[in-house]
């Protein structure tokens, strides 16, 4: 559907000529206006005046606040002159003036006072609304020249089915859960019967959560190509505006539309850009504008009933942590699918998807270029395949070869450090045995769930590999031997150094600080320290309130306990690191087959992954 725009409305120009014409009136009234009013009274100084009322001489006089005007005495039968001054602040004025006999009243108000009055009430709302037109018509932007009406038109684009060059999801690759959770939302979209017939409630909301360049854009494309429904598409970005409301009419109308073309699917690209919690940070008038955004957007996905109109509402962000817990409520975003990076077989099926556009040599294997890319996203790689086809017309070659992808990994690699890990040979084999580590006594830990997945693919903000652990059940009390045991688990990747390297990397720092505000909570907030006892040393309710990483402030107390707190929380620390060397030594043969399987596959999980850590053995 098009959007209507409005052709450019005279009124902008008929309010900016009044104003001119206004400015041009006050300028008249301020300077203009004195020069013209009757006669020149001549002026005295003030001195003057008092001087000429002490010694009798005035006659009258009328007492304004910025002017004195008086009329001396009749003098040789003529009419006393009129003089004016400009008075200081003289509260004995009138009593010295009463005194002399001298007739004083006020002056009575200007005569124009009400037109200067009248623009000083016009004029600033004329101003006003002049920088409003200016800006507006400024956010019109590309979109051609947009009218005061059409503020609060959303600017979703919508794709047409069956445009040249779509995307499909054979388009996409090495993010194969992400795809099976779209192709079930396009299933639906297609035949609802099949689900609405068993009384399946199909998710209003799906939001994509991945880092930068991994195909969240392009997936949501992919959907919008399969599905054969109308897509509208906007950024988060594009609903921020300078004007408080803007935004939330712009969400309104989107949301018009797409109920109008249901079924259809809704995509709001980067939602973070709106969806930030509410009482996060940042200043205030910027806020108050995304909040009112953040509040018609709950309430519009509130307001469509499941089944009568299909609209489902696609979403992006790589920073899923930002966003207002409201978002996430069930009923709303209630299905949040991953978009990682892709493993090696992922990233060597990406490479072949742009290969593609490129004509490539006999001797290139793509293989061997997946497994030199660790970390890279999908765009990264096409940027790669982008890179080495360049390097080939710049040598003057037919074809890609192998060597031109060797330098553009090189190229890109230099140009990405900061942007995304790529890990040398050696950093990857400590990182394996690093999270093998975590994984071996985290499976015989039972508080913290079972081991489902050991990555070394660079993922996310800090990870360089992670070990995934799911919970079996839902759980909302752990004792003292479960906690033990997950600090044991947050110590078994820097114990798996130890043991095999025989030195220690920087990569455990978050382990060990989360381990040790782990033993320090114990202590301080479960009473579990037979030392301390059943006390609170921390500071009040709030400690519940405050995530993992917050400082918890401390209960006043003596020197003693505080040092007490801390040999236990060093005892238990080091407690748990002992026990899982332990394990450690004692599954040494299985570490080494794991993380040798890892370090060739990237990630291992499910049933394989059980197989194996079954083997593990339990310490005496
Ligand atoms: P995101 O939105 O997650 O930041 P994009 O979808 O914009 O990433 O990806 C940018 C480009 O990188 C895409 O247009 C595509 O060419 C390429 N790309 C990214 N991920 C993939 C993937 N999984 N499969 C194929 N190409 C990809
Ligand atoms: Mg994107
Ligand atoms: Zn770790």
């Amino acid at each position: 559907m098009p959007i209507k725009e409005q052709p450019n409305s005279p009124r902008p120009r008929l309010i900016s000529n009044i104003f001119l014409a206004l400015i041009g009136l006050s300028l008249i009234v301020n300077f203009a206006l004195p020069i013209f009013l009757g006669p020149q009274i001549p002026g005295v100084p003030y001195s003057l005046f008092i001087h000429q009322v002490q010694e009798g001489e005035v006659e009258r006089a009328q007492v304004g606040q910025n002017q004195i005007q008086f009329q001396l005495k009749t003098a040789e039968g003529q009419p006393g002159r009129v003089f004016t001054t400009t008075p200081i602040f003289d509260l004995e004025l009138p009593k010295l003036l009463e005194a002399k006999g001298v007739e004083f009243a006020a002056a009575p108000p200007p005569k124009n006072a009400w037109i200067g009055s009248l623009l000083s009430w016009v004029i600033p709302p004329l101003i006003f609304v002049a920088i409003w037109q200016f800006f507006i018509r400024r956010g019109g932007g590309a979109g051609g020249p947009q009218g005061v009406l059409s503020i609060g038109k959303s600017k979703a684009k919508v794709y047409v089915e069956g445009e040249p060059g779509k995307v499909t999801f054979a388009d996409v690759a090495g993010v194969e859960e992400a795809k099976a959770e779209l192709v079930e939302i396009v299933d639906f979209l297609k035949t609802p019967g099949r689900y609405t017939q068993i009384g399946a409630r199909i998710p209003k909301g799906v939001l994509l959560v991945g880092p930068p360049g991994t195909g969240k854009t392009l997936l949501a494309k992919a959907v919008a190509g399969e599905a054969g429904v109308p897509f509208f598409s906007i950024s988060g970005s594009e609903f921020v505006e300078l004007f408080v409301g803007v935004g939330s009419s712009r969400v309104r109308d989107l949301f018009d539309q797409a109920k109008k073309q249901a079924p259809c699917i809704v995509f709001i690209d980067e939602l973070d850009a709106i969806g930030k919690s509410r009482n996060s940070g940042g200043f205030y008038g910027g806020n108050d504008e995304r909040e009112q955004t953040l509040n018609q957007l709950l309430a519009e996905m509130d307001g469509f009933a499941v089944g009568e109109a299909t609209v489902i509402v696609l979403a992006a962000t790589n920073r899923p942590e930002v966003l207002d817990p409201a978002l996430l409520r069930p009923g709303r975003f209630d299905r949040q699918v991953l978009v990682d990076r892709p493993d090696l077989a992922g990233r060597e099926l990406i490479l072949k998807i742009h290969a593609q556009k490129v004509k490539l040599g006999e001797d290139v294997n793509l293989k061997a270029i997946a497994t030199r890319t660790p970390g890279f996203a999908g765009a990264d790689l096409a940027n790669l395949v982008n890179e080495a086809a360049l390097l080939a017309a710049r040598n003057k070659r037919e074809t890609v070869a192998q060597e031109d992808f060797a330098e553009a990994i090189e190229r890109v690699v230099a140009g990405l450090e900061k942007k995304s890990r790529v890990l040398n040979e050696k950093e990857k084999k400590i990182v394996a045995y690093h999270e093998v580590g975590h994984a071996l006594v985290g499976s015989l830990t039972t508080g913290s769930g079972k081991v489902e997945k050991i990555s070394i693919v660079p993922r996310g903000m800090a990870a360089l590999g992670y070990t995934l652990q799911l919970p079996t059940e839902d759980r909302f009390l752990m004792d003292e031997a479960e906690l033990r045991g997950q600090i044991a688990t947050l110590l078994g990747g820097r114990s798996a150094e130890e043991v095999v390297f025989g030195s220690i990397t920087t990569g455990a720092s978050n382990d060990l600080q989360r381990a040790t505000d782990l033993a320090e909570r114990m202590v301080t907030t479960y009473g579990m320290s037979k030392v301390l006892g059943p006390l609170a040393y921390q500071q009040g309710q709030q400690a519940q309130f405050l995530g993992d990483g917050a400082p918890n402030p401390r209960r006043v107390m003596s020197e003693e306990t505080a040092q007490a707190i801390d040999r236990e929380v060093k005892d238990i620390v080091e407690t748990a690191h002992q026990h899982a060397l332990h394990i450690i030594q004692l599954n040494k043969d299985l570490l080494e087959t794991i993380a040798t399987q890892l370090l060739e596959t990237e990630v291992i999980e499910g049933e394989k992954l059980h197989k194996l850590l079954d083997q593990v053995q339990a310490a005496a």
